[in-house]
């Protein structure tokens, strides 16, 4: 079982070229601006301060990468979904995202966060179709949940499974309550095992 508390930040990439060596295993993390990447990865690593947190939404804008050992990465993901960002910057980000999910032979699975209260966006309709295209896996966050009542959770949980194709996960989380981490670890344990195989659509 893999432990992501020793996780250390590795480099950022403003283009897909300056990404660390594709050998090893790396998982992504991705979202539209502001559903709490930076907060379920400080949470997942037990760091306060790992990802940046920040109010600003569409400020993310480079691939970030994190070392958990030697061989297994984590990468934050730049997020979109609000207008302040310049078409321009959606642009380029958008091709060197592209490149990196196309190209990126050590990449085992995503993850999509998406805020409990706002799932199923433009931008999360076209990960999970990426993800289908290629393979990849796919484990879905409803985050923030506390957010939300227990019986509303349950029925935003139902309500999005119903939405997504049988071979994508989803749970729920709560970076505030500290809650679906243990549900996460075992997740990336499962799609980082080197023996994983890549589902089919
Ligand atoms: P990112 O842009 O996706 O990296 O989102 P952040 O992690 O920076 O979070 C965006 C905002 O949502 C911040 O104000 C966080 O404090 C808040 N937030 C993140 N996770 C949670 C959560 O689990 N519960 C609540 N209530 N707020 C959260």
């Amino acid at each position: 079982m893999i432990s992501f508390r020793q996780t250390r930040f590795l480099v950022s990439a403003s283009e897909f070229k300056q990404c660390p060596p594709d050998d090893g295993a790396e998982i992504a993390f991705c979202g539209r601006s502001n559903a709490g990447k930076s907060s379920a990865i400080n949470a997942l690593t037990g760091q306060r301060k790992l990802a940046r947190t920040s109010r600003t939404p569409g400020r993310t804008q480079l691939i970030n990468f994190f070392g958990v050992t030697d061989s297994v990465r984590l990468v934050d993901l730049p997020g979109f979904g609000y207008a302040r960002v310049p078409t321009s910057v959606k642009e380029h980000w958008h091709r060197h995202l592209d490149s990196y999910l196309r190209q990126r032979r050590s990449l085992k699975g995503l993850v999509l966060l998406m805020d409990i209260r706002h799932p199923m966006k433009e931008f999360d309709g076209m990960m999970i179709d990426w993800s289908r295209s290629s393979g990849v896996p796919l484990h879905v966050l409803l985050t923030k949940a506390d957010k939300l009542s227990r019986g509303a959770q349950q029925a935003c949980l139902h309500g999005t499974r119903r939405e997504l194709p049988n071979t994508i996960s989803l749970q729920v989380f709560s970076a505030t309550m500290r809650s679906g981490i243990d549900e996460l670890q075992h997740r990336l344990n499962v799609l980082l095992e080197p023996s994983a195989e890549k589902k089919e659509p």
